[in-house]
């Protein structure tokens, strides 16, 4: 049985068990915090993080998929520690998360540039998936990067391709933040594709935060799976509207293609309020409180539901080829 990257070492596939495929533990703006270390207390957010995660573990959850890379503040020693502290399973990953410029350590090296030569991000991507990230013994598992509201900037672009080109190398799947507004998922698609990228191991993230059919069933005809990954985020789009878009997916047959989170973390340091006020349902545990319940009243078998949760994350991780 082939194995998948964790943090706690690589487990059978067989292991992952319920998934849920976006989920942050931590969203930080590190050099912000490492220089205004003001209202940050180390101890306190792991332990907290340590609560919430075992919470959501109680609720049925085993396995939750982090895209946290640079430009989220990934720093694996303090996902290790908090790992220690919860027996769950936390696949991470590599890339670059940005909607228009890339940081500037790439701006005079790569293709394009004023020195040039290769694209730098392919060697750091390919060193997190074989190596492991920064000297810690954990590895990679996929790749993730951005297109947003501004859509194909020349960094996003130079991103979504170095990740392509680490996924078509490596065989490892991706992970795209993509804005529904724009429908960039469908340049994400083409993209990846002209890098050689099999896009049935890619996710089209946040694409539940539309209710549009066509555009979503242009994505499952292209092959890849849809994150319906924002649920809690009803600011966005309601309740109502997310849980009847996946209700009607499923009853067009669609379910193996559907991957279910809420983009929820820990801590994110990126909004001057007390999210949870704003957002009561933004949490780890929404899916099997309110999500799944709404679903099955909406005729969502619990195979299908097996399937979003279970079956789509293992084949999602298994090894091409
Ligand atoms: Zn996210």
């Amino acid at each position: 049985m082939a194995d998948v990257e964790t943090v706690r070492g690589p487990i059978p596939l067989e292991a992952l068990g319920t998934t849920l495929m976006h989920e942050h533990v931590f969203v930080l703006s590190e050099e912000i915090r490492e220089n205004y270390p003001d209202s940050w207390d180390e101890e306190a957010r792991v332990n907290d993080a340590i609560q919430k995660l075992r919470k959501m573990k109680a609720a049925g959850v085993d396995t939750i998929v982090d895209p946290t890379v640079i430009g989220l503040g990934r720093y694996i020693p303090r996902i290790v520690r908090v790992n220690a502290g919860v027996d769950i399973n936390i696949i991470v990953a590599t890339g670059i998360y940005t909607f228009n410029d890339l940081p500037q350590f790439f701006h005079f090296q790569g293709p394009g540039t004023l020195f040039g030569g290769e694209e730098p991000m392919i060697a750091m991507f390919l060193r997190d998936i074989r190596e492991g990230i920064a000297g810690t013994s954990v590895k990679a598992a996929f790749l993730k990067c951005a297109i947003d509201h501004q859509g194909l900037t020349r960094g996003v672009e130079r991103a979504l391709r170095a990740v392509g080109s680490a996924a078509k190398e490596t065989g490892v799947p991706v992970t795209v933040h993509t804005n529904v507004r724009n429908r960039s998922g469908l340049v994400v698609q083409k993209l990846l594709r002209e890098e050689g990228v099999d896009l049935a191991k890619v996710v089209i993230g946040h694409s539940g935060d539309s209710t549009d059919l066509d555009y979503l069933t242009a994505l499952l005809e292209a092959g890849s799976y849809l994150g319906m990954d924002r649920f809690g985020i009803d600011t966005l789009l309601p309740f109502e509207a997310r849980v009847a878009t996946v209700a009607e997916l499923c009853r067009r047959g669609h379910a193996r293609q559907l991957v279910l989170s809420h983009d929820a973390s820990c801590y994110i340091d990126w909004f001057p309020v007390a999210i949870e006020a704003t957002l009561p349902n933004w949490h780890f545990t929404h899916i099997h409180d309110d999500v799944l319940p709404a679903l099955r009243e909406r005729g969502v078998s619990d195979d299908d539901i097996r399937t979003m949760l279970v079956e789509n994350p293992k084949r999602y991780f298994a090894k091409a080829g």
